[in-house]
């Protein structure tokens, strides 16, 4: 998709460090996705990519950097703090923060260019008076609640905020939006806050109060709901390849591959217990594979023996309860080597194991996985395509 050369230089390309644990992050795969959600879209609406939580767990500033370079118009971040960090490794597309933030922390968003949510005259009259005594006009976007119950001012009572906010010299409205609460679930329910959202529109076009972005559609929203898009979309997870639920008819290919190899192994004979308390015990004579990876890293202990991993491209059982620095694998016979590759999220060979697998076998979502894994995980960065 992007052919100019600078684009093929590492960014991340920091060795792995004296664990050999790493997660692997396929930007080639990560434009692959942009482009694919891009098509979805048409020409005039805006994207913007949610990059909190370190960028799902892929890392903040690497994927942030490639996708300025992809030509996203906005990245989403949860706090001042993790807008502070792309500023800082010099991010220069516009920045909304889609959660809030105290009065007593409004200079930050002048000195770092941030746009911040708001949803309520006490926020909005602060940010006005600070903006006016900087001699500065300063960006905002209204959240608002048509469902979700979470942050924003409910629908009923976002028209009269909205007109307050207009009265607010220093303050301009540059966006307006919604989050779904059900897209995943419930069609019903998801259109009619598109519909509430839609209405408000209306109301505030019928005074001649038109704001420049209106927006709703996180990765559900993109795929499922057309009548989502508005002039921005918000998605994170597909961008990142991840599926925010089976069976949906697009090609996405996951950015991220979690990686470590053999640091020991042993041959045990039958009945030999595994780990703490012993919940494995083996019932013939075994090789036991130990890897340098555990909960510690975010790899969730409610997957003790049951996350697969591959070795020598065959699928195996984590066995045994997941420690904090270790896990163990009972490989049976196959003839494994300390240094042999070992595959916890990808393929090898013709075998894969997706973050989709593991959540549903750890009881969670997608989301939970990635964003778990912890910083102790080295992120290095890749650029050729694969599936
Ligand atoms: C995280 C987030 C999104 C993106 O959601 P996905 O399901 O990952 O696409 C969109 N909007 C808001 C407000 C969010 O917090």
């Amino acid at each position: 998709m992007l052919k100019n050369a600078k684009l093929n230089m590492p960014i991340n390309n920091h060795r792995i460090g004296y664990r050999p644990t790493w997660a692997q992050i396929n930007l080639a795969n990560l434009e692959h996705n942009f482009s694919r959600i891009k098509k979805l879209i048409s020409a005039r609406t805006k994207i913007l990519v949610t990059v909190k939580a370190d960028a799902y767990g892929h890392g903040l500033i690497l994927i942030s950097r490639r996708l300025e370079l992809c030509g996203v118009d906005f990245l989403g971040v949860a706090s001042i703090d993790e807008g502070i960090k792309l500023r800082e490794a010099g991010i220069k597309v516009p920045i909304l923060i889609l959660g809030l933030i105290l009065k007593s922390d409004i200079l930050p968003l002048f000195k770092y260019n941030l746009t911040t949510s708001v949803c309520d005259e006490e926020l909005s009259r602060a940010l006005n008076r600070k903006a006016s005594l900087l001699r500065k006009k300063l960006n905002v976007h209204i959240k608002v609640d048509t469902g979700m119950g979470r942050i924003g001012i409910s629908h009923y009572d976002a028209y009269r905020l909205v007109k307050k906010i207009c009265s607010f010299k220093h303050l301009n409205i540059e966006g307006i939006f919604t989050h779904f609460a059900f897209a995943d679930l419930d069609k019903k329910f998801t259109i009619n806050q598109i519909d509430l959202f839609g209405k408000l529109l209306q109301k505030l076009a019928n005074q001649g109060i038109k704001i420049p972005l209106v927006h709703a559609a996180n990765s559900m929203g993109v795929l499922d709901y057309k009548g989502s898009h508005f002039n921005m979309i918000r998605p994170g997870l597909v961008i990142y390849g991840l599926y925010p639920k089976e069976s949906l008819a697009i090609n996405l290919k996951p950015v991220l591959s979690l990686k470590t190899k053999a640091i020991f192994v042993k041959r045990v004979p039958a009945g030999f217990g595994i780990s703490y308390g012993h919940d494995y015990i083996t019932k013939k004579p075994a090789t036991i594979v130990t890897l340098p990876i555990g909960y510690g890293d975010g790899y969730p202990r409610n997957l003790s023996n049951k996350a697969p991993v591959l070795i020598r491209g065959r699928r195996f059982k984590v066995c045994g309860r997941i420690c904090m620095d270790q896990i163990m694998v009972d490989v049976g016979n196959t003839s494994v080597r300390v240094g042999d590759e070992v595959v916890l999220i990808g393929k090898q060979g013709r075998n894969r194991i997706t973050v989709e697998e593991l959540a549903s076998l750890s009881n969670t979502i997608p989301y939970e996985i990635v964003c778990g894994l912890g910083s102790r995980i080295p992120r290095i960065t890749n650029f050729k395509e694969d599936d």
